[in-house]
């Protein structure tokens, strides 16, 4: 249902594509609710923004050309307004066990990985949740590095989307499990990562989030948390966040 607030924001990003025809809006910043106002601004018909938004995550397409059932005229004037940035896939390795390795670059030219991991009874995603890190643990290659910045929760939906593409055409099955222990803190980035875990919610399968886990205990960074743990305070929070605000 379209609130107060999504109407309102969906208004204001309306004006604010008008005022400010150079800087584009990342439209994947935007909930359903607030493209539903947009349109409505536009005098486009509801189930429009519907259809958009399914291009947007559960399709998911990189270019507002690839919505087919969008008039051009539409996809025009989307892609005049807004941008639609995503992560592409730079090289990929594949080791014999099955393990593939993905460089993926990121809309501004930086570098991040993903790996898929198989074994017998799982499939897992193992995610990066920042450009870099700022810890700096000593056996870590990405701790030599400086952070540059947060991933968007965009890209780390993005990540688990052509990871688990690349587990169902390898494995001939979804993925059950992810992990964010690639490069960066997730801890440190919380809100996109529970931003990126709600959505994953409705386009992946559910199953992927009662394995997720923010789980530092390889390293020497004493954040700790994972959602099994029924006693952390953390893992509190993270139920929490996961059974409201959600996008659709
Ligand atoms: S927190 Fe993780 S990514 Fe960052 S330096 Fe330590 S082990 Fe590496």
């Amino acid at each position: 249902m379209q609130d107060n607030y999504s109407l309102l924001r969906g208004q204001w990003v309306y004006y604010l594509c008008r005022m400010r025809k150079k800087e584009k809006v990342n439209i994947r910043t935007l909930t359903l609710g607030e493209i539903e106002s947009y349109f409505e601004e536009l005098g486009e018909p509801k189930f429009r923004a519907k259809q958009v938004y399914e291009w947007l995550w559960q399709k998911p397409v990189q270019t507002f050309e690839g919505m087919t059932n969008i008039s051009k005229e539409l996809r025009k004037k989307l892609s005049d307004e807004f941008s639609l940035p995503g992560l592409t896939v730079d090289t990929v390795q594949q080791s014999e066990d099955g393990t593939i390795k993905t460089r993926f670059k990121t809309h501004d030219g930086h570098f991040i990985e993903g790996v898929l991991i198989p074994t017998a009874s799982r499939f897992t995603a193992c995610l990066s949740s920042q450009i870099g890190c700022s810890l700096s643990c000593k056996f870590c290659a990405t701790g030599y590095m400086d952070r540059k910045r947060n991933l968007e929760f965009d890209e780390i939906y993005d990540q688990v989307a052509i990871i688990n593409k690349q587990c169902e055409k390898a494995n001939g099955k979804k993925l059950s499990n992810i992990v964010f222990m690639g490069m960066g803190e997730p801890l440190l980035n919380l809100p996109a990562v529970l931003e990126s875990a709600r959505l994953l919610l409705h386009t992946i399968r559910r199953e992927i989030l009662d394995s997720i886990c923010l789980n530092r205990t390889l390293s020497d960074v004493t954040l700790v948390a994972t959602k099994r743990e029924p006693f952390d305070v953390l893992a509190e929070g993270l139920e929490t966040n996961f059974s409201r605000g959600e996008r659709i």
